[in-house]
């Protein structure tokens, strides 16, 4: 049977083949040098897109310069959002590295996971999050000064910036090199550096994810996956526009959402972002009064806050015009009431809308409309230059012709199946993942890229309706979503294999519908039987949470069993876990 495909409805973008610095800055700016690029919203410093073009090639130069850095080396940036975060990884895009993002709440074990296993070289990072960078070095580094040639600090304070209102200087860190240093170091001239890019192979991005199953895994984000994301979203989510609109961005840049739509789209579209080091419901409230932000990007939690906080009532909302949800399933009700609450006489007319991607796809594949609104609950539509397939059966993955693959039928749900230009180029050095992420199945993977000319497996499942509109109805793959953050149970679990008591574990998740979030929940057998199971139970959920990152305790609870269900071949069976939860929880 031939395969049934479905296509974008917008025409197909051309292609561009150069690297992502060039397509932010074009040899001829299409927007105006002074424009305020990126604002801190707590303290009001700016840099115009002029400052921000110099300050990039600054830091450029000086990591070419002081740090030796050369093409294709890993700078990891483990920072909460700051207007330190267009220079550093515009300026690395520049001297032609490629930038991992650890998530800042990691532990210095996970930050060494991902420091590894990356290649990474150089380390950004700040003050307050430089304990674990130093513990995780000194595992890592072969000595203390080579530990320390590693660490770029980024300042708390804005002096590094010309023209922001001076504050008292904070003292240096011996034998850490500062960002301010490295900025004082001339200026990287226009050159082969990233303009002799090969956008199609070359990676720019390495995030962390653990696709449809086991520990996270970098992604390589191509600089034409990236180009060509931005240029795709512009066509889907035409509503921004320079002189009009003002971004509150609230959402970690670490995480592909934040770093795509929130660092790269407005940059691009020359909207000015505003940035909050993380979301807080009073200042977010008063950043939208005192910005006039118009357009915010957000995940189900916050839309929660916002319908019950006290605060939204207390600041003036009235400039919000989008509120665009991402990063995990949003609800009907919760649209409802966030409206009745911002605009209960509907004036000045505010839309919730959501859209769908991964980390793996660069990562928005879906844009909801509009005009789409009031389909509660829909993705919307596929966005131009992406074919997407909904599949029923792979032969357990391991499908190599169209003759072992089953499509869902017309208005049936199945596995989403996405091939186009902005799908990673792979997952790093794992070629047993790759064979089990794309079809046809090939083991070993094949060797070189050829951008869209394989479907990658989103372990979610989807259909499209009637009117050609996709939903999200499951998801098939282990993955756990708290609040936007993934969670991936093969790596709770192996943490929680390394408690001296506890002899097998299997992590699920249970949903929190006053939250609008997943919850990790585990199943843990005791090597001993404890006297007190329940007693035993909420201490493993607090050890844990001095093993791993906040996102990743154990909220959804720590239950006790003889055995955890398996199948015949050893997999956790899953499902039966989430049936006994809900009766646990009383079907709640
Ligand atoms: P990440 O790679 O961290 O962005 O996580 C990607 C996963 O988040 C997807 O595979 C989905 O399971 C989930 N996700 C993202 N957006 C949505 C959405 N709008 N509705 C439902 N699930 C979503």
């Amino acid at each position: 049977m031939a395969p049934r495909i479905y296509k974008s409805p917008y025409p197909d973008r051309p292609i561009v083949q150069h690297s992502l610095y060039a397509h932010l800055f074009p040899e001829n700016a299409k927007h105006p040098a002074h424009l305020p690029a990126y604002v801190d919203a707590a303290s009001g410093a700016t840099l115009i897109r002029s400052q921000v073009e110099d300050l990039a090639l600054r830091f450029a130069q000086g990591v070419i310069t002081k740090k030796s850095a050369k093409r294709g080396d890993t700078l990891m940036l483990f920072s909460p959002n700051s207007l330190c975060w267009p220079v550093v990884v515009f300026g690395a895009l520049a001297a032609g590295l490629r930038i991992t993002f650890a998530n800042v709440s990691y532990t210095p074990d996970e930050l060494k996971h991902q420091y590894t296993d990356s290649h990474a070289y150089l380390i950004c990072t700040t003050r307050g999050n430089l304990k674990p960078v130093i513990k995780m070095l000194q595992a890592v580094a072969p000595s203390v000064a080579e530990a320390e040639r590693r660490v770029i600090i980024l300042p708390d304070d804005f002096n590094w910036i010309p023209d922001a209102p001076r504050t008292k200087a904070m003292k240096p860190i011996p034998r850490l090199t500062a960002l301010d240093e490295l900025l004082g170091l001339g200026k990287l001239e226009r050159v082969e550096r990233f303009d002799g890019v090969d956008a199609e192979q070359e990676t720019a991005f390495l995030c962390y994810s653990s696709g449809t199953t086991g520990n996270p895994k970098g992604v390589q984000t191509t600089h034409q996956n990236l180009t060509t994301v931005l240029d795709i979203v512009y066509v889907g989510f035409p509503v921004i526009t320079p002189k009009d609109d003002r971004m509150l961005a609230v959402l970690p840049f670490y995480h592909i959402y934040g770093l795509v739509k929130l660092l790269l789209y407005p940059f691009m579209c020359g909207v000015t972002t505003i940035v909050m080091e993380h979301f807080d419901p009073i200042k977010f409230c008063q950043s939208v009064e005192r910005y006039k932000a118009t357009i915010s990007l957000i995940v189900p939690p916050v839309l929660v806050i916002m319908a019950r906080h006290d605060c939204v009532k207390q600041y003036d909302m009235s400039s919000l015009r989008v509120l665009f949800s991402g990063a995990a399933p949003l609800g009907g009700d919760l649209v409802k009431a966030v409206k009745k609450r911002l605009r209960p006489t509907n004036e000045p007319s505010l839309h919730i809308v959501q859209g769908y991607g991964l980390t793996e796809t660069s990562p928005t594949t879906h844009l909801q409309h509009l005009k789409d609104e009031s389909r509660f609950g829909c993705i919307g539509d596929l966005l131009p230059n992406l074919e997407v397939r909904l599949v029923v059966d792979d032969r357990d993955g391991m499908a190599k012709t169209d003759d072992e693959v089953v499509d869902a039928k017309e208005g049936e749900p199945g596995e989403i199946w996405i091939r186009g230009p902005s799908i990673m180029k792979g997952y790093l050095n794992n070629p047993t993942a790759n064979s089990n992420s794309f079809y046809p199945y090939s083991s070993p993977p094949p060797s070189k890229y050829v951008p869209g000319s394989l479907w990658f497996k989103t372990g979610d499942v989807g259909l499209v309706d009637r009117d050609g509109y996709f939903w999200i109805v499951d998801r098939k793959k282990e993955l756990i979503k708290y609040k936007g953050f993934q969670v991936p149970p093969a790596e709770l679990e192996s943490v929680l294999l390394a408690h001296p008591n506890i002899a097998d574990a299997a992590v699920i998740s249970v949903e929190s519908a006053r939250e609008s979030t997943e919850l990790p929940r585990a199943y843990i057998v005791p090597a001993d039987p404890p006297s007190d199971p329940v007693t035993f139970g909420r201490e493993v959920q607090a050890w844990i949470k001095t093993k791993v990152a906040r996102h990743k305790f154990l909220r959804g609870g720590v239950i006790v069993v003889e055995v955890i269900p398996k199948s015949a071949s050893g997999k956790i069976l899953r499902r039966h876990l989430k049936n006994q939860a809900l009766k646990e929880l009383g079907g709640k």
